[in-house]
């Protein structure tokens, strides 16, 4: 099942209990991410050890590193992945969330919130809801200065 999909039957008290750790966000990506197998980007090999970073992968043969939130929507995230989660988790949860509800709630600059909001749409849109954690082709990432 996709992030975007479970998100939405979580409240937000199970939200909070399985998302409020880094290490719990970066687990979930990770496994979103490779739930089809590793396959490394650069040379196609399907063998991995542990990367530098939490959760990261390493390949084997090429030793070329991934880290959980590489050619996602969270990478280069300029806010804690944790804040990060709880805002994909109410854009998918609260249908129609305003980036000014969401910088309230999470006490972070209304821009902010608003290009993050934007690049999780953009990805339910693409992707139809199933590949949320996927950035297709683009490279922009949500920053908090603009
Ligand atoms: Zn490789």
């Amino acid at each position: 099942m996709s992030l975007a999909h479970y998100f939405k039957e979580l409240d937000l008290g199970e939200f909070n209990a399985r998302f409020s750790k880094p290490g719990q966000c970066l687990k979930a990506i990770a496994d979103e991410k490779w739930q089809n197998g590793y396959i490394c980007r650069k040379c196609g090999h399907t063998n991995y050890c542990e990367g530098k970073t939490p959760f990261s992968r390493r390949c084997t043969r090429c030793k070329s590193d991934e880290s959980a939130t590489a050619h996602t929507i969270f990478h280069r995230c300029r806010i804690p992945i944790t804040d990060a989660f709880e805002i994909a988790y109410l854009v998918c949860s609260t249908e129609k969330i305003s980036s000014y509800e969401l910088s309230r709630r999470l006490d972070t600059r209304q821009m902010t919130c608003w290009k993050f909001k934007k690049r999780i749409m953009e990805c339910i849109e693409h992707g139809t809801g199933l590949h949320l954690f996927e950035v297709g082709g683009g490279n922009s990432a949500p920053e908090s200065d603009a």
